[in-house]
């Protein structure tokens, strides 16, 4: 029969590893080292809520393009003569949204549900259908401040990776002093594949249900990967529409454009982040930003912004990829000129591939060229342990959200190559969102050069009192102090970064007691 002692020491099931339990097991190490309270640990190890909630919509008729062969069948089909070539846009995956009254007033000619373009190719026409999308808002911790984090757009989302996102927002506010928690959410939708009005309408439905979770000073979202500051002008209008402290609500969202009130230099403050935290990594080095090379995996906001600043220091770009291709070029790629390429209207997929001033290579090929310093600015979970022993740089240096996996870390560790963690390298963007939030309570204005030397004291302050628990070196200097937060031991940076932390987050609930 089985003793109570025996039941007790029965081995737990180990739980399943997900993305959200690879994520925590910094925040787990970390706590232990410190010895983090009990109960603060329970807090923070599971989010305040979870969210999960639904979207639908109306889609629009829609063309979609038959392949050749299938196209032959309508060989003696004659063109349509657009009227109001306006109203059609064309997606990156080659479908066209019919806008408006796209074809009306022309000579539309439809056989079984076809027609031909002037540009000759055959498409099917589709009716718009309504559609239904999951959406999510995670709020992870309030202890330091209202849940802050941003709204992410992309086909691969789940409840699992916005706990470990808004987690990670929980960490990042703490280690980057401003006064605010940790959220995520998004919708679980490839916006490539939809036109803007559809896209605005599900962003105007989706605010209408977040509504009732969030506030200028509950939950504060800002854009992620597949959002930007169209998406937030949509959520800032259907959040304050209608209200009568309509301008008191600016500050529900953060990374709006500068005219509706946004902050200058927030649109690039990820990067700028990023590239500041380099600066004083070759600095402490006594050496400097320019004449380095460096690799960048996506090149979105994070990565595009990040690669300028960084060759404005004089540093140069070797190779950079996205989801539709990689290019090299061992002169430098002159990233002003890729940036121009990227976003010019006719490069519909928004992508590096085929730039001129680069050759293609393949994506397995990235990881293998040598450089000072790569930069993961794309998803999670790229940097795998079979990536990380291929690599041949000596920095890597975390533009993205967690793209280093547990097993990747330790081989980083094992072969040497030094780490910029993420909560640190792009706590940028939320450092500025915090000034933009601000500016909007205060119905205030701030330069560019303000909004520049803030971030850049914030990011070097926190980053060097990183790297003194890191290595132990307990100091104060005009610029930081910290003492109060090394722990009598080295520690990997990664790990020094969650200790700062914990270790600021677990004084409000020390100070502040729990309610019961
Ligand atoms: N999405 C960004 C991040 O992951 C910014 C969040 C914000 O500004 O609130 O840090």
């Amino acid at each position: 029969m089985a003793s109570e002692e025996n039941f007790m020491r029965a081995p737990a099931p180990s739980p399943k590893r997900t993305i959200y339990t690879e994520a925590m097991e910094i925040f787990h190490r970390a706590a232990d080292l410190i010895g983090l309270d009990k109960r603060v640990r329970l807090e923070l190890e599971e989010p305040d809520y979870e969210h999960i909630f639904y979207v639908t919509t109306k889609l629009k008729d829609r063309l979609v393009p038959l392949a050749p062969e299938e196209a032959k069948a309508f060989s003696d089909l004659s063109v349509t003569q657009v009227r109001n070539p306006d109203g059609l846009e064309r997606l990156a995956d080659g479908k066209i949204i019919l806008n408006g009254r796209a074809l009306l007033g022309s000579d539309v000619n439809i056989r079984r549900g076809h027609l031909r373009l002037p540009d000759g190719g055959v498409y099917q026409l589709v009716p718009g259908e309504s559609q239904r999308f999951k959406a999510y808002r995670v709020q992870h911790n309030q202890a330091r401040g209202p849940y802050k984090g941003g709204i992410r757009y992309h086909r691969e989302v789940s409840l699992d990776l916005f706990k470990a996102l808004a987690a990670e927002m929980t960490w990042k506010t703490a280690i980057s002093e401003v006064p605010f928690g940790g959220g995520k959410g998004g919708i679980q939708i490839d916006p490539r594949q939809y036109g803007r009005e559809e896209l605005e309408n599900i962003t105007l439905r989706f605010m209408y249900k977040l509504k009732s979770m969030i506030g200028p000073n509950i939950d504060i979202p800002a854009p992620d990967v597949g959002t930007n500051g169209e998406i937030m002008a949509l959520m800032l209008r259907e959040y304050s529409d209608g209200e009568r402290e309509r301008h008191n609500l600016r500050g529900i969202v953060t990374g709006k454009d500068v005219r509706i009130g946004g902050s200058e230099g927030r649109v690039k403050a990820t990067g700028q982040g990023v590239a500041y935290c380099i600066e004083d990594y070759y600095a402490d080095r006594g050496e400097s930003v320019k004449g380095k090379t460096f690799v960048l995996q996506g090149f979105g906001n994070v990565g595009s912004h990040g690669a300028a600043i960084l060759a404005n220091m004089g540093a140069r770009l070797l190779a950079v990829n996205d989801a539709d291709g990689s290019i090299y070029n061992g002169d430098g790629i002159d990233v002003h000129a890729l940036m121009a390429y990227v976003s010019d209207p006719k490069n519909l997929k928004r992508s590096v591939a085929g730039f001129p001033g680069a050759q293609k290579i393949e994506k397995k090929d990235l990881w293998e060229i040598q450089a000072d310093m790569l930069i993961p600015a794309a998803l999670g979970g790229e940097i795998t342990a079979d990536v990380a022993e291929r690599l041949k740089v000596k920095l890597v240096a975390e533009g993205a959200n967690g793209p280093t996996t547990p097993e990747a870390d330790r081989v980083l560790q094992k072969r040497g190559i030094d780490l910029i963690p993420d909560i640190i390298a792009n706590a940028g963007g939320v450092t500025v969102s915090y000034y933009e939030w601000i500016q909007n309570k205060r119905m205030e204005r701030w330069s560019e050069s303000e909004v520049d030397q803030r971030l850049e004291k914030a990011m070097k302050r926190n980053y060097r009192i990183i790297r003194d628990i890191s290595r132990n070196q307990p100091r104060k200097t005009d610029m930081h102090d910290s003492r109060g937060y090394c722990i009598s031991k080295t520690v990997d940076p990664r790990c020094a970064a969650m200790i700062l932390a914990l270790k600021r987050i677990e004084a409000h609930y020390m100070l502040e007691g729990f309610s019961q």
